[in-house]
């Protein structure tokens, strides 16, 4: 039998990538629990490098 104690739970915002939805921890959500979007650096630099090349595409124009 399980002995259910009280236990206090902190409530906390969990970060997930909105890219690839990696698992990138927690973060005190001081009193409002739930899920916040953020890019992990893996997807940071995918995008900047996909931004990087469009840029120069419309420069080659
Ligand atoms: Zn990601």
């Amino acid at each position: 039998m399980k002995n259910s104690s009280k236990e206090h739970r902190r409530l906390e915002i969990k970060i997930v990538c909105a890219w690839c939805g990696r698992d990138m921890g927690e973060k005190d959500g001081a009193g409002v629990g739930g899920v916040s979007h953020s890019i992990c650096e893996e997807c940071l630099q995918r995008e900047e490098a996909a931004v990087n090349r469009i840029s120069a595409e419309a420069e080659a124009g």
